[in-house]
């Protein structure tokens, strides 16, 4: 990546006071430093979200334009969660990084925005509508034929009118199809009327990390012409942080019209929980493993906020045991981002992405956890890299993978994101 984008054509001090909530001033940041005291960002490149600030209220446009440290604040806006003023360091992020010309930008996000634009599946890692219907296809075959609990069970692909329409990260049918056999059996279990779209099913949108509006703009479009035109009453977010955040912001911002309601599935997890739909327990957990949780911050701090977060508790304390669970400090929105947002894990920048990653690293070494559950895809491979990096003895767990363990569904090739310590326990019994 070289550092030339075009310096010179965005003007920050008239970005930064549009932004501005209602009531709020740039001249009275009273240089407190919480932003940049709790940012996992601050020092790289020579940069903090104050000193950004600063630089923006002097003018120093081209400074700001070339700063590579543009792609190592993940916007996670933690920083506008603890500023007295409100002050948003990530939309100024965002609006730079539109400013960078995109042969300068990062290639790995920019390169995974330009596959999701490619067909109307939307998907970063290039899967093609067509393919995707056949991965889930031949998935659930393999289902069907090797475990006779789910000899029938039901993979909907554009059925019309049905309750939810659910996406699902391209990891799982590009590398990992057997990871999505835990979601469909969740949404078996509880008899759920659910369906894929073929459409517009990806759940990422690197295109928002590009700072290119008229690509996110794009992506969300499909998506929520997809949704329309099957009439769903609900999209759920899959186990996913920022294709959450992307669509609904998305819709805001874009002022488009959806006629559905966006959920996470997380939400949905806790109320199947409490209705007894999913009569999940922590017998199981026999050695009394310990477990911590990693709070997306695009589901949580972005998005839902606190609710989220207590769902999140409600449903790995009833899986793990209210005893065997740790919460990192800060934690809920306060929590500190992982470092694996806002495209940092496919902007080439490994060793300031791990130098960000170091502070959540030692938040989860302080919890003495055993596992750290990660409803979302790139917390969950941000905190696997660091932890193998700097040396952490953690594994790291889907939600789906726990809700299956405990309900006694989850068949031996689900079993990848679990430890020696559980490889072999509730596995379903042969028939
Ligand atoms: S959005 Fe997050 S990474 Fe960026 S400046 Fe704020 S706290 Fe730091
Ligand atoms: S937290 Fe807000 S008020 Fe404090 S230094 Fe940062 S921008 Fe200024």
């Amino acid at each position: 990546m070289s550092a030339h984008p075009r310096g010179d054509t965005l003007d920050f001090l008239k970005v930064a006071k549009d932004l501005l909530p209602a009531g709020a001033s740039y001249d009275a940041c009273v240089g407190c430093g919480i932003c940049a005291s709790g940012c996992p960002a601050s020092g790289l490149h020579g940069m903090d979200p104050r000193r950004f600030i600063n630089m923006a209220m002097l003018g120093m446009n081209k400074e700001l334009s070339t700063t590579p440290w543009v792609w190592a604040c993940t916007q996670c806006k933690r920083c506008a969660y603890l500023c007295p003023m409100g002050i948003d360091v990530s939309q100024l992020v965002g609006a730079a990084r539109g400013a960078w010309a995109t042969e300068d930008k990062p290639s790995g996000i920019v390169r995974s925005c330009a596959a999701q634009r490619l067909d109307e599946s939307t998907s970063a890692m290039g899967i093609m509508s067509e393919d995707f219907v056949e991965i889930v296809e031949e998935t659930l075959e393999e289902i069907q034929e090797n475990q006779p609990r789910f000899a029938d069970l039901k993979v909907p692909i554009d059925k019309k009118g049905a309750k939810f329409v659910i996406n699902q990260n391209s990891r799982e049918p590009a590398v990992e199809p057997e990871e999505m056999a835990p979601l469909w059996k969740i949404l078996d279990y509880v008899g759920a009327d659910w369906t894929y779209s073929s459409k517009g099913w990806a759940a990422e949108n690197f295109c928002m990390f590009t700072g290119d509006l008229d690509a996110w703009k794009e992506m969300v479009e499909t998506r929520v012409d997809a949704i329309n035109a099957l009439e769903c009453e609900t999209w759920i977010n899959t186990e996913c942080g920022h294709s959450f955040f992307t669509l609904w912001q998305g819709i805001e911002k874009f002022g488009l019209e959806a006629n559905f309601e966006a959920e996470s599935l997380v939400t949905y997890y806790a109320q199947w929980i409490r209705e007894g739909r999913l009569p999940v327990n922590s017998d199981w957990n026999t050695n009394n493993l310990k477990f911590t949780v990693q709070d997306p911050c695009q589901l949580v701090r972005k998005s839902i906020g606190d609710k989220a977060a207590d769902d999140l508790r409600f449903v790995v304390k009833t899986l793990v045991g209210e005893e065997n669970f740790i919460d990192m400090q800060p934690c809920r929105s306060a929590n500190y981002c992982c470092g694996g947002g806002g495209g940092f894990l496919q902007a080439g920048m490994s060793k300031e992405r791990r130098a960000y990653g170091k502070r959540k690293f030692d938040q989860i070494i302080a919890t003495e956890a055993d596992y750290v559950l990660t409803p979302c895809h790139n917390c969950h491979s941000q905190i696997d890299d660091v932890g193998e990096y700097f040396g952490g003895a953690y594994t790291v767990t889907h939600l789906w993978t726990l809700i299956c363990l405990s309900l006694g569904i989850l068949g031996p090739d689900e079993r990848k994101y679990l430890g020696p310590d559980l490889a072999d326990i509730n596995l379903p019994d042969e028939e």
